[in-house]
This record gives structure tokens, C-alpha cells and sequence, in this order.
């Protein structure tokens, strides 16, 4: 950030009074400009036969790479309507939320995900302007070499080893 948001005046890099990190801060206005992490959730739909949903990105980065759907967190929602807006936007698929099941810490990139489990309410889903494929799949036949990012690698593995024991878990891990 080179210019305050608030004002326009040139903003300077220093630590605040009473702060312990350096901060864009605007000597015009005295505007703070904090830097937080993003929040990116996303949810595992489960169809009543075990097959979970899974899309194709059309988007970049990783086009053509699979995920479940997962994206940015927007303001005002919680991350299971963020989970929910999300699917729609991917899928055209509609879920009924369920808990949190793991947690994701990426600070090198900045990203804390939350991933839900769901229950597909339809079969009813199909390709959007992010996802060129859209489709259930058994455990069997999640093309693990063809995951788009290692967050849903691992989300997904932890997904399936909680149901093959049967007990919904809940992990964290940094990545
Ligand atoms: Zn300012």
C-alpha cells in the first residue's frame, strides 16, 4: 500500500504507538491500515450413497486441477453460508451444512481455512463458469495426483479417515 484508502495522502511504514509491528500508517489522517490473514471456506458434500462432490477448477490458479468447493470468506457471513455461497457458485449444487472438521493454517501465504462437512440435498449439479466438470465421486476414484491445492489434499484424507472410523473427528494443522 502506497496511498491511505481514507484519504489519498502517502501513507509511511512504521509501528504505531503502543503497537508491535510495523503498519501502513497515514500521517494525513492517522489512519491504521492492519493487514489480516484471509479466511477460505469450503465443505466436503456427501451424497446419500457416499460419493462426495468433487469440481474441476476452470478458474486459475490450478485450472484443471480438482477440489471440493472452497473459496474466500466475504463479510458478513459465517463460513457456513461463506461454505454454502460457495457451492452454489462452483456446483449449482445445494448442501445442508454441517460442523467444522478441520482446520488449515497457511501463514506463508496468509490463509487460515475452515472446511465443513455437508450433505448434498439433490442430485441435481452441474458445470459453472468456475468448475468445467462437476461430479460425485466414491473415495476410490479421488484423482489424488490431480488435486488442486494441498489444503484440499489433506482436508479430504482427513474427511475420509474420520468416516472410515466413524466418529466425526476434528484436526488442525500448519501447513
Ligand atoms: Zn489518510
Amino acid at each position: 500500500m502506497k496511498f491511505c484508502s481514507a484519504c489519498g495522502h502517502p501513507v509511511t511504514r512504521r509501528i504505531p504507538d503502543g503497537d508491535t509491528l510495523p503498519r501502513a500508517v497515514c500521517d494525513a489522517c492517522n489512519t491504521i491500515h492492519y493487514v489480516n490473514p484471509k479466511v477460505i471456506v469450503g465443505c466436503v458434500p456427501e451424497w446419500e450413497d457416499g460419493r462426495v462432490l468433487m469440481c474441476r477448477r476452470d478458474i486459475e490458479p490450478r485450472r484443471g486441477k480438482w477440489t471440493f468447493p472452497a473459496g474466500f470468506l466475504e463479510i458478513g457471513e459465517t463460513s457456513g453460508e461463506g461454505a454454502a455461497r460457495e457451492t452454489r457458485e462452483e456446483s449449482m449444487a445445494e448442501v445442508e451444512m454441517g460442523e467444522v472438521f478441520c482446520v488449515f493454517n497457511v501463514p506463508r501465504i496468509h490463509q487460515v481455512y475452515l472446511l465443513h462437512r455437508a450433505r448434498l440435498l439433490r442430485p441435481d449439479f452441474g458445470p459453472t463458469p468456475e468448475s468445467s466438470e462437476v461430479c460425485l465421486m466414491r473415495e476410490d476414484e479421488i484423482p489424488w495426483d490431480e488435486i488442486a491445492f494441498p489444503t484440499v489434499w489433506h482436508g479430504l484424507r482427513y474427511f475420509f479417515a474420520d468416516r472410515a472410523a466413524g466418529r466425526p473427528g476434528f484436526r488442525s494443522m500448519d501447513i
